[in-house]
């Protein structure tokens, strides 16, 4: 488990077991011995057929623990909480979590369903994703934040003001100038007051990849400039009193605390000037930022960790806000964010196989025969060039040996593109190379292991922006590695691979494939943000099967509370406007007319009829996945 610094990113989720599975702890430290969820258990009762008691269904999967979405709520709840209490503070957080992280319905229910209590909300940013609040809040909590930002046509801002109606607490955040005309207009054609926010465009910018957002020439928000403007319309419409929030977003991942606390004392600044102007300002809205710790380090000096834990967050967004406010003898705002990653990346973990391991060729290199090689003897200039590799290796002259096989290799690809050799002639001499490097021991000791995933699919920052995520072994972990591999997706695509990963590694210590048929399942962890919500279907790969698994204290520490196999070939060749339903009848036809024609017996053909007819049915409905059944 070490070699895999589990300790490091997992706590206090995951952990290795003393069977050497990796052990989900649903309820973080507040779990229970026997509460522990063996996750190859979890994998073996969603893959077993349905005769043996299992679900039946093919990987990849997504295991979700809705109890880890509601400890994370729960656990950055409090840390705000303690935050506000130790430090005096005048009033109190309510966050709202971005659907955009993961729009899956259940994710989103259950934080609407968990965080009811504590008034948690949702934030928005496309009118789908209002929708979809609008309608999951209706269940939630009614003072809860529906958090509109994103760009906003009068349909958007219409859906917005029609959720005041609602009595759902929607806060129309503008993004632009140009948006307040619209709010100001539809409101007064709806009869409604609305709530609204506006997200200023901070000085303060984070310099990793995720602060492109902010910063003067960020992409969104407005300047000093337009929020002047904005307040001097709104004070000339009478609806000052409507300008209640003020939001910004200085990036995903904030590295550390300093930039944090600079940040949020710039907005809290500004909120300060929005009251003095008249504002009736209620909240200041922190953004997302909170950042995860991917490699476990907990430095702060890349992209893949920050410098601090959950409470030290709050108590940096708190410290800083209560400061300003303190100072400017302002009343202290309600606290909201809008963290994603922090609440979702922990819950779900993708279980995928690899299927089958290319050893590099060095390590398949046998013994070459001497009569296979002959030929090198009879060619003056190639007989120089194995006598010399002969003597090197001789002399144990790394150097020179691998000198002399570059050599010899060269000049044995330019005679079979001459003509000369033959495809036997030249693996010959490959063979030769290889065990040569594999006696000096210049081979390379890594495998490539196939795995039935498509990085595009499940794992797309990986390929978009070189995001890494741990990737481990799930079983076996009391057993060493003996290997190390990188790992190669199923898509034509030379980018579909995973050759770095965290640690600075460029390989993964990995097991050999068990040649007797035994499986290997891999973990994908700390990726429920975002790359569901981002995946694409490069080479027709659809989304896998997702399956919730929670807690149970029953003869078993886990219930499968719901299953869905993921897409089929049907669903995804739908997505791109084929019919799968006109498909299969047009080659069904086919098979008709040419089976009939064949001249066999009749029964013969009806038979062969109802084979391909069945083939071509299973083909449209299974997932596009390699069928891997034990
Ligand atoms: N709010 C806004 C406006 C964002 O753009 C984002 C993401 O970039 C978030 C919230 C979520 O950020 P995070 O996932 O870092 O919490």
């Amino acid at each position: 488990a070490a070699l895999y610094r589990i300790d490091g990113w997992g706590a206090p989720y995951f952990t290795a077991n003393t069977s050497g599975n990796i052990s989900i702890r649903p309820h973080g430290s507040n779990t229970l011995p026997h509460q522990d969820i063996d996750l190859l258990k979890v994998v073996k009762k969603v893959t077993d057929p349905k005769p043996l008691g299992g679900l039946g269904l093919q990987l990849p999967v997504i295991v979700r623990f809705p109890d880890v979405l509601k400890n994370r709520l729960e656990c950055l709840q409090s840390a705000f909480d303690f935050a506000v209490q130790s430090q005096g503070y005048g009033s109190h957080y309510q966050g709202v979590y971005p659907v955009k992280c993961n729009q899956d319905r259940f994710v989103v229910e259950d934080i609407v369903k968990f965080g009811s209590g504590f008034r948690f909300g949702l934030e928005a940013g496309s009118k789908p994703e209002i929708l979809l609040a609008m309608s999951c809040l209706v269940k939630g909590n009614r003072e809860a934040f529906l958090v509109c930002n994103g760009f906003k046509d009068v349909e958007y801002i219409s859906l917005a003001l029609l959720g005041r109606k609602l009595a759902l607490n929607t806060v129309i955040v503008l993004e632009q100038e140009e948006e307040l005309d619209l709010v100001i207009d539809l409101s007064r054609k709806m009869n409604v007051r609305p709530v609204i926010g506006l997200r200023a465009k901070l000085r303060t910018k984070h310099s990793g990849h995720f602060g492109s957002t902010s910063g003067e020439k960020g992409k969104f928000g407005l300047t000093s400039t337009q929020i002047v403007r904005v307040v001097r319309k709104l004070r000339e419409s009478c609806m000052l009193d409507c300008l209640q929030l003020l939001h910004f977003h200085i990036g995903s991942q904030i590295p550390s605390t300093a930039l944090l606390s600079d940040g949020v004392g710039e907005a809290a600044q500004l909120y300060c000037e929005l009251v003095r102007l008249g504002a009736g300002m209620k909240v200041i809205d922190v953004g997302g930022g909170l950042g995860i710790d991917y490699d476990g380090s907990k430095s702060g000096d890349s992209d893949l960790s920050v410098g601090y834990t959950l409470e030290e967050y709050a108590e940096a967004v708190v410290a800083s806000v209560r400061s300003v406010c303190d100072r400017r003898s302002v009343k202290h705002p309600v606290i909201c964010s809008e963290s994603g990653r922090a609440i979702v990346s922990h819950h779900s973990v993708l279980i995928f196989e690899a299927v089958s391991a290319a050893k590099p060729m060095a390590q398949e290199a046998h013994q070459v025969n001497h009569d296979d090689i002959q030929f090198l003897l009879e060619c003056d200039e190639a007989r120089v060039d194995y006598e010399d590799l002969y003597a090197a290796v001789m002399r144990g002259d790394q150097e020179s040996c691998l000198l002399y096989v570059d050599k010899l290799k060269q000049r044995c690809v330019d005679g079979f593109k001459e003509g000369v050799l033959s495809i036997e002639q030249l693996a010959s001499v490959d063979g030769l190379c290889e065990w040569v490097l594999k006696a000096i021991g210049a081979s390379d000791p890594v495998q490539t292991y196939n795995i039935n995933l498509s990085v595009f699919t499940s794992i797309p920052d990986l390929w978009g922006i070189d995001q890494l995520f741990p990737i481990v072994p799930i079983h076996k972990l009391d057993q060493r590695p003996g290997a190390r591999g990188v790992l190669s997706d199923l898509t034509c695509d030379s980018d579909g691979k995973i050759d770095k990963f965290i640690g600075g590694e460029s390989s993964l210590p990995l097991h050999e494939l068990d040649g007797g048929g035994g499986r290997y399942f891999l973990g994908m962890f700390l990726g429920g943000a975002y790359e569901e919500a981002l995946g694409g279907v490069h080479n027709l790969f659809g989304g896998p099967s997702v399956v919730r698994v929670s807690q149970s204290d029953g003869p078993h520490s886990f219930a499968v509370t719901r299953a869905m196999p993921g897409q089929s070939s049907a669903d995804v060749l739908r997505a791109v406007q084929h019919e799968p339903e006109m498909m299969f009848q047009s080659l069904k036809h086919r098979a008709e007319k040419l089976m009939h024609t064949k001249g066999g017996g009749e029964d013969e053909d009806d038979e062969e009829l109802n084979n391909v007819v069945a083939c071509l049915d299973r083909s449209f409905n299974n997932m596009p996945y390699l069928a891997t059944e034990p």
